[in-house]
């Protein structure tokens, strides 16, 4: 690959603190090679791995083709993790030696037509809070990491869908894209709080979904782009004095996603075979009743009353917006919503998806701080909320399925995006 053009997001910092929680969260599958590598490189006990466990397991593959993955330890942790939150891999035979998932995290690397787009996975704390480095003095180290994982031919691929029927070309494609982090953006500095401008983008992104493109490419797109946005500016000039409730069914699938997203799907998970999918499907029955308490997903999460999430815990604060709004233009700046890196689903429907991670991520936040007795939400409780959100957002292979696809579908069509936003938000 001659010179790969780069697309950074150049409003995010980031490096990595050690705090180890990727290494905690996340299932690390690897390859062949890199099996036959960490086996080669002859962990013993000497090394702090206890006697007789087994580094690498064996996941079911396709057609009888096996899959492998680092092991865990009991609480959860990789392996290789070491007390002190360091890789053991990383400490001994350097960086290079470490599985390609584990240096690429929190990177994501997307075609973009003559570029490559950067996004981040906002599962790991320091990217939620701004910590490092800015991207660009990392440019070096980051298009290493690029050139290991982008396939050769990525300047061939084809932008995503732009609407449910429709593909433009990436020059178009880009003209939207650009558009919509216009939109996301507090470009003129006018303290728009992100709600607002979040409606908007619904708004116009809504839009876009209903258009035919046949005759709106170049110069017409553009200019059917600033009427769209235009009309949405005057259609949604602050939130709604009086705020109108999510419809009964749009709780019902609203929850049913909240449920996909509160997950947590480690190792230890995994193991409790019949058990732990018995726990699951009673949880996402409760879910779906949304009666008595909210069953806990995970450990960071206590009982609590379904009817706590429909007090207000907010408002966002200023730091709150910031952090929700640079989630959304990363990911939208990244192509980190739709296509490939979104289950394939066109820009209308992703950035729909994509949408409703906020009043997912404030839905968590509210459990976090409810979790603690307290009935409003603070930073670390966004924070973390967004964390555990994110993890799944695009990894999860329950949020690519039809169900749940259609779930997004029947909640943008039924009006209760929106809603939800509003009703959440605050
Ligand atoms: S191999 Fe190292 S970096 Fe990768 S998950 Fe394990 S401890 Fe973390």
């Amino acid at each position: 690959m001659a010179s790969l053009r780069l697309d950074l997001p150049v409003l995010q910092n980031w490096d990595c603190h050690n705090c180890g929680g990727c290494c905690k969260q996340h299932l690390i599958e690897i390859t062949d090679v890199e099996r036959d590598r960490i086996l080669a490189q002859g962990w013993t006990a000497a090394d702090g791995i206890p006697d007789g466990q087994p580094v690498i397991e064996k996941m079911s593959g396709w057609f009888g083709r096996p899959q492998w993955r680092l092991s865990h330890q009991a609480d959860g942790g990789c392996v290789f993790l070491d007390e002190r939150g360091l890789c053991r891999i990383h400490a001994k035979f350097g960086e290079a030696a470490k599985p390609l998932a584990c240096r690429i995290y929190p990177y994501a690397f997307h075609p973009a037509g003559k570029s490559v787009a950067v996004s981040l996975r906002f599962s790991c704390p320091s990217v939620v809070k701004n910590a490092g480095r800015t991207m660009t003095a990392q440019q070096a180290e980051i298009r290493r990491l690029a050139e290991s994982v982008v396939p050769k031919d990525v300047e061939e691929r084809q932008p995503p869908q732009i609407n449910a029927v429709e593909r433009l070309d990436w020059r178009d494609f880009h003209q939207c894209v650009e558009a919509l982090d216009g939109t996301l953006a507090d470009a003129a500095g006018t303290r728009t709080p992100l709600l607002v401008r979040l409606l908007r983008a619904v708004e116009w992104t809504g839009l876009v979904g209903m258009s035919k493109f046949d005759k709106l490419k170049g110069e017409r797109l553009g200019d059917f782009l600033n009427i769209i946005q235009e009309a949405a500016l005057a259609d949604v000039p602050a939130l709604p004095q009086t705020l109108e409730e999510p419809t009964r069914l749009g709780r019902l699938y609203f929850r049913l996603l909240v449920a996909q997203y509160a997950r947590k799907d480690t190792a230890a998970d995994l193991k409790a075979g019949w058990i732990g999918r018995w726990r699951l499907l009673s949880a996402i029955w409760k879910f779906s009743r949304g009666r008595g308490d909210a069953p806990p997903l995970q450990s960071v999460f206590k009982p609590v009353p379904f009817a706590t999430f429909e007090a207000p815990f907010g408002p966002l604060t200023a730091e709150q917006d910031e952090i929700l709004t640079r989630y959304l233009r990363v990911k939208v700046q990244g192509l980190h919503f739709c296509g490939p890196a979104y289950y394939d689903v066109p820009f209308v429907e992703g950035f729909h998806s994509l949408a409703l991670v906020i009043p997912v991520t404030l839905w968590l936040a509210r459990w976090l701080a409810a979790s603690s007795g307290r009935s409003q939400w603070t930073t670390d409780d966004v924070i973390q909320a967004l964390t555990i959100a994110d993890h799944h957002h695009g990894y999860s292979p329950a949020l690519g399925q039809y169900a749940a696809r259609r779930r997004v579908h029947m909640l943008t069509a039924a009006g209760d995006l929106p809603r939800l936003i509003t009703w959440y938000g605050r």
